[in-house]
């Protein structure tokens, strides 16, 4: 009988007998003659370990934000954290620093000591207390908007449940959801103000004291962004207004003609047409059925993997109360497992979401056996290649979930898609503006939000929600909170899967092929090296920006209406 979610249990780590395994290890490492694979390898056996109590207590709380238990393991996991990374960062100087780095560079990949050698500059034992104090703030934030409870057509819902109303074919309830949502916000503004007040200040002062000039050095140093920096995103920033802008712009008037309005609101903008949006054809346990047909017809490998996420209970996908929000996909490397998490609302976000975890998940369950844990997962622009590549190379199965309305799901997530390259770039563009003033009142930060806002977003019009209307949208969007400087990774890589798509269209099996073979390389490789393995161009390049604008235009003149 195969392992069951339910049946993983993990203890916490005993932090004394860690912290003397870990020194046994040092000393041998200290050693001229010693092998440092083979010490290596039985690091990488403890930090395995270690990683699968993490994730397990992370995802437990997740499951329950309100359960005392799971707060209390979480808290706890929390304030070991800054321990575990100190341990493992003691090792990671040790190799480089020791007499082997040239010999390891060759036996385990110049990959591993680019990324321990970011890893390094950004922690320091001087900062563990103040990393404890940031996870708390972040947790603080999690709890706080899980338990919104919104008032809304007679009954309760958190933020995720509201958000299906976003694409409500009455424009009025679209308009009054979006309310009550943003009044919680109005309701909170002060606490949530102030947590991010207080997690710019300790980041800042996290990087001040690591030797950054800011925040932003050492954001880039924890992200592991080991082959472009901040003048390749400033860059690439800039491409997405000269030409994905310009697309977003045109795709919003003809919205507007589409819908039959005069202006396309905010709360008008995950409409496409009058009749909504395609709906998934059956509840969350036929669509994981038609999940099943449609993995088993792409590929025996991607078959035989959903089959397995199943019989081992790998998935949480249903919204409940006190469930945390979003969706993610976390791993059990001791077990050599994934498990995705989600919160479905009937609508066809919840296909969106899927295959997207779906591919995160493939992908790491591929490379579960690189000879590093470091290697299971790539960089986070990378990773994304794998879950926004399986969002566009299913296209051709959507019509199992939607039926006829398949092709329309197809050219709405293409266009909801491309208008997702302004946004993430002004969260990131915002971001870099928060933490090179790490001075600023939450006022000015609403001021720096609407300065993007208008830059990225031209179209964008609030109305009367008066929270939007001041620049508090940033506050929604959790990864800002969270994990700094992530969100641009999502754009980086969805540069990099509609290439994946484009190829499909010429060649499917071929791309497929693609696929999993840079599935299989997991995080081995940085960035760039990774998207030319796959014959991809980075979206630092010149012209690839405009390419993608070229193809989506075409597939939208072209494809089935
Ligand atoms: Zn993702």
């Amino acid at each position: 009988m195969s392992l069951r979610y339910a049946d993983m249990v993990v203890d916490e780590p005993d932090l004394e007998e860690l912290g003397k395994r870990y020194s046994a290890l040092l000393n041998q490492l200290s050693a001229s003659d010693c092998e440092p694979e083979a010490i290596i390898a039985t690091w990488d056996g403890l930090r395995r370990q270690t990683a699968t109590w993490q994730n397990l207590t992370e995802l437990k709380f997740n499951q329950d934000t309100t359960n005392p238990d799971s707060i209390s393991r979480q808290q706890k996991c929390d304030e070991i954290a800054p321990q575990l990374t100190e341990l493992d960062i003691s090792i990671k100087s040790a190799l480089l620093d020791g007499p082997h780095r040239d010999r390891l560079e060759k036996t385990i990949g110049k990959q591993a000591i680019s990324l321990w050698t970011s890893q390094r500059m950004a922690f320091a034992a001087e900062i563990k207390e103040d990393l404890v104090t940031e996870s708390k703030l972040v947790s603080d934030y999690n709890a706080l908007l899980s338990a919104a409870e919104l008032s809304f057509d007679g009954q309760t819902f958190n933020h995720e449940g509201i958000d299906q109303f976003r694409f409500h074919t009455d424009r009025i309830k679209r308009h009054q959801s979006m309310t009550v949502k943003w009044r919680w916000f109005d309701d909170h503004s002060e606490q949530l103000d102030e947590l991010f007040d207080r997690l710019v200040s300790v980041r800042d002062s996290m990087a001040t004291r690591l030797g950054f000039d800011n925040y932003v050095g050492m954001g880039y140093q924890r992200m592991c962004r080991v082959d472009y920096d901040a003048g390749d995103v400033d860059f690439y920033r800039n491409e997405v207004l000269q030409s994905v802008v310009p697309f977003c712009v045109e795709q919003m008037r003809q919205r507007k003609q589409t819908l039959g309005i005069e202006k396309t609101m905010i709360w008008d903008e995950s409409v496409h047409g009058p009749g909504g949006n395609p709906r998934p054809n059956g509840d969350q346990n036929w669509m994981v059925d038609r999940a099943r047909e449609m993995f088993d017809a792409m590929s025996p490998s991607l078959g035989r993997f959903f089959r397995l996420m199943i019989d081992h209970d790998l998935m949480d996908l249903d919204n409940r109360p006190g469930k945390g929000g979003g969706g993610f996909c976390t791993d059990f490397p001791q077990y050599g497992l994934p498990f995705i998490f989600a919160n479905f609302n009937g609508t066809a976000d919840d296909v969106r979401v899927f295959t997207h975890e779906m591919g995160h998940a493939f992908q790491g369950y591929c490379s579960r056996q690189q000879i590093l844990y470091d290697y299971v997962w790539p960089t986070y622009e990378s990773c994304e290649i794998h879950s926004m590549g399986l969002e566009f190379l299913t296209f051709p199965h959507m019509h199992r979930f939607f039926g006829s309305g398949g092709d329309r799901f197809c050219r709405e997530h293409l266009v909801d898609s491309m208008m997702f390259f302004p946004y993430g770039v002004a969260v990131d563009h915002f971001q870099h503006l928060v933490y090179q003033t790490p001075s600023a009142s939450p006022a000015d930060r609403m001021s720096m939000w609407k300065e993007v806002e208008s830059k990225y977003l031209p179209w964008r019009d609030s109305g009367d929600i008066p929270y939007l209307d001041k620049g508090g949208r940033w506050q929604l969007q959790r990864h800002i909170y969270m994990y700094p400087f992530y969100y641009i990774d999502y754009t980086l890589a969805l540069a990099c899967a509609l290439q994946l798509w484009h190829l499909s269209q010429q060649d499917y099996d071929q791309t497929l092929e693609t696929y999993e073979d840079l599935c299989l390389r997991g995080g081995e490789a940085s960035f760039r090296e990774l998207a030319a393995s796959a014959n991809l161009k980075t979206p630092f390049e010149e012209g690839l920006l405009p390419m993608i604008v070229q193809t989506a235009t075409q597939f939208l003149a072209t494809s089935g209406k």
